[in-house]
């Protein structure tokens, strides 16, 4: 590991002013992404800024809906019993991933800003150009099984990897962040990460030194039929091949709102729209499934080791929104 700068951090405006002094320098949460990466040499931070001190720990009631602090750990977040019970769907996905031990440290905040796990990122020996802009793109013509199927470019095809993230995308969730001059601006959650384009250096669109506070979630009528399907080569401990977050919202028989959302296609969470449009109004039978599923998939671009992505995505959407009509929790 290099050496590095460290200060604790205990004002919210103060901490984001010294990392926006820096280039170099980044936020520290709980550590369990950005400190394997300094041990891997793959990020070279100069300074770390722990904020896991400041008072961004709370889950609360707010406009209806929940607010949930960027500090608070992500088994506090799935098993808070507002998020049980309103948010079944977040709650599901935050257990699909890593570990308990890694679900005790790791921040709400910092799950969101987890990067890639495309294995030609980690490699130093290999060329990246999220790693290293211009360098060339090791899994374009490389093994890019675990890779993109959805709004890739030929500067980089990964995925990205937070299961969270997924449900937080289908549930129209906001992301409130304080910006180096004190404002505060809330970014809805499907402009937060960002397709590669010519840039794949930069997972999202915040502006370095901003800091995530929270993130709210809307009131919804979905809690009674979500459902989050991950499909992954182990049990547990693995991220998603293709992981499904599905919600439905019925008025009789007839589908009055669907949010579908996917992981492990595409460099952010994907929101499969086109599907979403096809079930509203429709019975939820399997055939409907089916053809809203199909509908969002045609339009994949696998590469050439994970062609299985299509079929499993179509099949993931269908199995997720039986699941959910069920109201599987
Ligand atoms: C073995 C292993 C398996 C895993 N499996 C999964 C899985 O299956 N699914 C899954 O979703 N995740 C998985 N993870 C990832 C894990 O969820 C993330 O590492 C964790 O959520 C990151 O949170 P953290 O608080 O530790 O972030 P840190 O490592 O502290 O920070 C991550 C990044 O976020 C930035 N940051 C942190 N907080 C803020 C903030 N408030 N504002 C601005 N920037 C901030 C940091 O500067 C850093 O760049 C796995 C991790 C490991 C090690
Ligand atoms: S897919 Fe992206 S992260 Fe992976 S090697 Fe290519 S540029 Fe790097």
């Amino acid at each position: 590991m290099r050496p590095f700068k460290f200060s604790s951090a205990n004002d919210l405006r103060a901490a984001a002013q010294t990392i926006a002094a820096n280039r170099e320098a980044q936020f520290l949460a709980g550590g369990t992404n950005i400190l394997d990466l300094m041990k891997e040499d793959v990020m070279r931070p100069t300074e770390l800024v722990d904020v896991s001190r400041l008072n961004l720990t709370q889950i609360k009631s707010a406009k209806g809906g929940l607010s949930l602090g960027a500090l608070a750990k992500n088994t506090d977040t799935a098993n808070h019993p507002l998020v049980r019970q309103n948010y079944p769907l977040l709650s599901q996905a935050i257990l699909a991933g890593a570990s308990q031990q890694i679900r005790n440290m790791a921040t709400n905040g910092g799950n969101l800003l987890q990067r890639t796990r495309c294995s030609y990122f980690y490699d130093v020996a290999m060329p990246c150009n999220k790693r290293e802009p211009g360098s060339g793109c090791g899994a374009l013509e490389g093994i890019n099984r675990m890779h993109a199927i959805f709004g890739w470019s030929d500067k980089c095809v990964a995925v990205y990897p937070s299961d969270m993230s997924i449900a937080l995308v289908a549930l129209d969730a906001i992301v409130k962040v304080q910006g180096t001059n004190g404002a505060e601006r809330s970014i809805p959650f499907a402009d937060f990460h960002r397709l590669p384009g010519d840039n794949p250096e930069k997972d999202t669109n915040l502006i370095h030194g901003d800091l995530i506070t929270a993130i709210e979630l809307p009131k919804n009528n979905f809690a009674g039929k979500s459902y989050y399907l991950k499909v992954r080569d182990r049990a547990s401990y693995a991220f998603a091949l293709v992981s499904v977050a599905a919600a439905l919202e019925m008025n009789g028989s007839k589908i009055k709102q669907a949010r579908i959302a996917m992981g492990g296609v595409a460099h952010k969470p994907w929101r499969a729209l086109q599907a979403e449009k096809m079930l509203v109004g429709k019975e939820a039978t399997e055939a409907n499934f089916r053809q809203a599923a199909e509908a969002e998939m045609k339009n994949a671009k696998p590469l050439e080791h994970n062609k299985f992505k299509v079929e499993l995505g179509n099949r993931g959407i269908v199995r997720a929104l039986q699941m959910a009509m069920n109201g599987a929790v």
